[in-house]
């Protein structure tokens, strides 16, 4: 499957959630089965490439495309979840969101110390997400340089940000515009 195939597996619903926004919906990639392997190959043989050892992905998406990843590459996945839902002492980071903000959790014992974790996801745009997952892992003792993006969305600086506190980033398809 060409690059291009796989992109247009992607669904652009407009005004979603917000006026404004180009909602790049996953749901069609997903359920397209040679799509969705082409997509998991792809990112499996980058995060490969660069030397994971274990696999981080954000709820939800992060964790559809990181779990196949890790399974691919038999080492294992750290689920990196949204606030109150570990059933142990967790640790977390807040992040500033365009209005309010959020958090994310995770276990702290959830990596070995020094292991090189790479950081999986659906889709960065102004990488707020990946960059407190960053800081969450890097908490945790994890060795954070990578991170894997099946879409960019480069307008909105997240790669960008990212890159400057010092991950490397790589997405399989980039949309122009938020
Ligand atoms: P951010 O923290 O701004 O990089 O946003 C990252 C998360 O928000 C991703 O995991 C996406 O699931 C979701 N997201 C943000 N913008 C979009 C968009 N235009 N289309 C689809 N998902 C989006």
């Amino acid at each position: 499957m060409t690059s291009d195939e796989l992109k247009a597996l992607v669904r652009t619903v407009p005004d979603f959630p917000q006026p404004g926004i180009q909602f790049r919906d996953i749901t069609t990639l997903i359920g397209h089965g040679p799509g969705l392997a082409a997509a998991v190959d792809e990112l499996a043989a980058r995060a490969n490439a660069v030397g994971a050892q274990a696999i981080a992905g954000m709820e939800a998406r992060g964790f559809i495309f990181g779990a196949a990843v890790a399974v691919r590459l038999g080492i294992g996945f750290v689920p990196v979840r949204k606030p109150g839902k570990l059933p142990v002492k967790t640790i977390g980071v807040d992040y500033a969101l365009e209005y309010g903000s959020d958090r994310l959790e995770m276990d702290p014992d959830g990596v070995s110390p020094g292991h090189r974790v790479v950081i999986v996801d659906d889709l960065i745009a102004t990488g707020g997400t990946a960059m407190a997952s960053a800081q969450l892992l890097r908490m945790a003792g994890a060795q954070v340089d990578h991170a894997l993006f099946v879409i960019d969305l480069p307008d909105l600086g997240g790669a960008a940000n990212l890159r400057a506190s010092g991950v490397a980033v790589q997405a399989i398809m980039e949309f122009e515009g938020g």
